[in-house]
């Protein structure tokens, strides 16, 4: 049996393209980054699916984007890397991934996934969870790498990552005279707002993304500072959401040796900050 850490994306296509294969997977729905809710009647992505390129694995939708600054040059310092990450690069067209939540669906669908929470490895080839224990031939990881090199004893630390908290915000349409929003003011809570207009007929989601490392800021904060940049006040939102996504921006690498067995694979495997289709392509080569 193939192991396979994780159900985003990665772990998916991998899971799908390989026999004999088993996902672990430690949250209740599948799809990591982009997993998704219906909230209001909409299937909505708890993050939107945009790339500067088409690849074979998508359909895509061309959007344009009004692309608005605010002290650009502190961008790198607020999101604490010194290069941004190619799905944080903004251009005034760009694609939308249309069916992504089909994608998702479907893939869910071939394999098989086991929802727990991993607290052990040993012998480079048993996983022990919390109520069980599965032996693979293969263990493909496309969960943190870190904490896997944790799990086997390795140090490892090298490694660094920048979190986020991410604020999933819908609100009734109005023209706000841009759709991407980047603040690089190091006294504002949020560093990127992308209002994915195209998503509903009927409403604006708003997309906040907030850089940290230690912990997030508090709500309050949050709110004032959307109030204070005419972004948004609370009396406006008809529903919201949020999540935090650790370890979103990856720092470092890794030059350790890891049992052959073990394959690291996607964007945590690797530790790169792949777009969706490198990550895809990655993960179907591993
Ligand atoms: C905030 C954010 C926005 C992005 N936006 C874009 C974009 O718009 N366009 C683009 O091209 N790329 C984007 N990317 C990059 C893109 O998301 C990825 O390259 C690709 O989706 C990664 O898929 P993945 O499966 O490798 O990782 P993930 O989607 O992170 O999936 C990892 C999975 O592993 C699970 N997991 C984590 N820890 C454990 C554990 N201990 N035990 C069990 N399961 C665990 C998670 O729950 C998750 O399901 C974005 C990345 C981030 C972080």
């Amino acid at each position: 049996m193939k192991i396979v850490l994780g159900g985003g994306l990665s772990g998916l296509f991998l899971a799908s393209n390989k026999k004999d294969s088993l996902i672990i997977e430690n949250q209740p729905r599948l799809g990591g980054v982009f997993t998704y809710e219906e909230i209001l009647n909409v299937n909505i992505p708890f993050h939107p699916p945009l790339t500067n390129y088409s690849c074979e694995y998508f359909q895509t939708t061309e959007v344009k984007l009004r692309i608005h600054m605010k002290k650009e040059n502190y961008i790198l310092r607020k999101i604490y890397t010194h290069e941004l990450p190619k799905w944080l690069i903004f251009n005034e067209k760009m694609f939308y991934v249309t069916n992504l939540i089909e994608l998702i669906d479907n893939l869910s669908k071939k394999v098989k996934v086991l929802h727990t929470n991993i607290k052990k490895i040993i012998q480079n080839n048993k996983v022990i969870t919390t109520n069980n224990m599965v032996r693979g031939d293969e263990i493909f990881v496309t969960i943190s790498r870190k904490y896997i090199a944790d799990l086997l004893g390795i140090k490892n630390d090298k490694l660094r990552s920048v979190s986020m908290l991410e604020l999933i915000v819908i609100v009734p349409k109005k023209d706000r005279g841009w759709d991407v929003y980047i603040n690089g003011d190091n006294g504002i809570s949020y560093s990127h707002i992308i209002n994915a207009y195209w998503i509903s007929n009927d409403y604006d989601i708003l997309y906040v993304l907030i850089p940290f490392t230690s912990s997030p800021p508090i709500w309050d904060k949050i709110f004032s500072d959307l109030k204070r940049e005419n972004i948004l006040l609370k009396d406006e939102i008809l529903a919201f959401r949020s999540r935090i996504i650790r370890d979103a921006i990856l720092i470092g690498e890794d030059d350790n040796v890891y049992p052959e067995n073990i394959k690291f694979c996607g964007r945590l495997g690797k530790w790169k900050n792949f777009t969706l289709c490198e990550a895809i392509l990655d993960s179907l080569n591993c």
